[in-house]
């Protein structure tokens, strides 16, 4: 990625107020957040507000994830350079360039076609290449490049899907908003063998998950 890119400013007052403010405390994940040029990544004419404390339009009825979200959910699977991580829900790019600056291999599955198209315009335009887009149902995973040491599902699931769970290497973290169709809790499972031990980080609204595995 060339760097810095315009509003570097306003990328630091995100990361002070936003998301430091917060707890998230991870300094390679700060930095990415400090980095990555999220207007890039907002159609306009939201663009304007792409550093401020709220999820955004994308078009096509999706949403780009509030900033602080995309930070925990990236420092909640413990990120590092030898890393290969799994995304669902491609979206704007954002959480895929955010991991492509930590991790060594980023794949991203997306749905939708126009969608997808505009991932990997954004993705190009900050020089992420080692992020692969995949079109298609991203319940089912992605077999080729599994295992995976990180799994992050950016729609709501009613449950973890069992390919995603099945895809994750021995200790990998999987983070995802589970629950209902307009309140979800963001759960992370960790591999062990067979068993999966879970946590809680809280409430969280996130569209929903479309697929075999997700809602209809
Ligand atoms: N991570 C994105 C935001 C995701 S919004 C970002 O950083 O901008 C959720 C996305 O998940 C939408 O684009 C939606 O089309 C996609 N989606 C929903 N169900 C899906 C599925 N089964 N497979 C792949 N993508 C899916």
């Amino acid at each position: 990625m060339t760097l810095p890119y315009p509003r570097s400013d306003e990328r630091r007052r995100m990361v002070d107020l936003q998301i430091a403010a917060r707890g998230i405390s991870d300094p390679r994940v700060l930095a990415a957040l400090r980095d990555v040029p999220r207007h890039i990544f907002v159609p306009s004419p939201y663009d304007r507000d792409a550093y401020a404390d709220t999820p955004l339009p994308i078009g096509n009825g999706q949403t780009i994830s509030q900033p602080y979200i995309v930070a925990l959910m990236t420092e909640l699977i413990r990120p590092t350079s030898m890393d290969i991580v799994l995304e669902i829900g491609a979206g704007s790019g954002y959480q895929a360039a955010i991991l492509s600056t930590l991790v060594r291999k980023v794949i991203t599955i997306e749905r939708i076609e126009k969608v997808a198209a505009h991932a990997h315009a954004n993705l190009v335009a900050v020089r992420a290449d080692n992020v692969e887009i995949i079109l298609g149902d991203g319940t089912l995973g992605y077999p080729p490049s599994a295992p995976y040491n990180g799994i992050i599902i950016t729609a709501a699931t009613p449950e973890i899907p069992d390919p995603l769970k099945a895809q994750l290497a021995e200790g990998g973290r999987l983070v995802a908003p589970v629950g209902g169709r307009s309140l979800q809790d963001l759960v992370v499972i960790e591999r062990h063998g067979d068993r999966f031990t879970e946590e809680h980080h809280g409430g969280v609204r996130f569209v929903p998950l479309i697929g075999k595995y997700g809602w209809e």
